[in-house]
């Protein structure tokens, strides 16, 4: 009895002292701010372990731990983030270019001295443009050199066949800078203009063959895909 009259007696002073502070409108405040004052609550939350070494090293090495732990987890998901937003970007940007790049272009720049047709008692199968000598020879369209090199007539040759069949025939060059197998696109250069084989001055002499061989006339299957002299 004297046991449980000394816990009661505990018991309802506790809850004296509750009610007067609790009777109070600032009751609550009193009570909770000097907890939060005090070394524990400020070392968890990370304040006075760099201050005072004498503080238990636990609580600062915890949140060290969950600070490093978290801090390459978050800037690997950045780094995703951006690696998926450039590809993306990348993919877009190449599609765009890809679109707006030229799929057919002239051969050389120059001037325009032979045409297709009739000449000196024989047939000139292509076009001949002038300029001078090195002038950069390139792709008309896309392609693959099928053959890349010394030819009759021609002096060097170059012959890239599109992807309808259509072979362009490019001679007279001074150099060649392609490989035979090697894709090419519209614009990417091939050779130097030269005046090497049946030729008088420096030109590209030009002819373009359909899938069955057959000598086109060059200019109106230039003019056909856009690019004129
Ligand atoms: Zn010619």
């Amino acid at each position: 009895m004297v046991v449980a009259a000394v816990a009661l007696g505990a018991f309802a002073a506790a809850t004296a002292g509750q009610t007067l502070t609790g009777g109070n409108d600032q009751g609550e405040s009193p009570e909770v701010t000097p907890l939060a004052g005090t070394t524990d609550a400020s070392a968890a939350i990370g304040v006075g372990g760099g201050k005072t070494n004498s503080i238990s090293s636990a609580a600062p090495e915890l949140l060290t731990v969950a600070k490093t732990t978290a801090a390459p987890l978050e800037a690997q998901k950045i780094a995703a983030t951006d690696q998926i937003v450039q590809a993306r970007a990348a993919r877009l940007a190449a599609i765009e270019a890809e679109k707006k790049r030229p799929k057919f272009v002239r051969p050389a720049e120059g001037r325009l001295t032979s045409g297709y047709g009739a000449r000196w008692g024989t047939t000139h199968y292509g076009l001949d443009i002038a300029n001078r000598m090195g002038t950069p020879l390139v792709s008309a369209a896309d392609g693959v050199v099928i053959e890349a090199g010394p030819a009759s007539g021609f002096g060097l040759w170059v012959r890239i066949e599109h992807a309808d069949g259509t072979v362009t025939v490019y001679g007279h060059m001074d150099t060649i800078t392609v490989n035979e197998g090697e894709t090419v696109q519209a614009g990417d250069q091939i050779a130097t203009m030269g005046s090497r084989g049946y030729s008088t001055g420096p030109h590209l002499h030009f002819e373009v063959w359909d899938a069955d061989g057959l000598k086109l006339n060059p200019l109106p299957w230039l003019n056909e895909h856009g690019v004129y002299y």
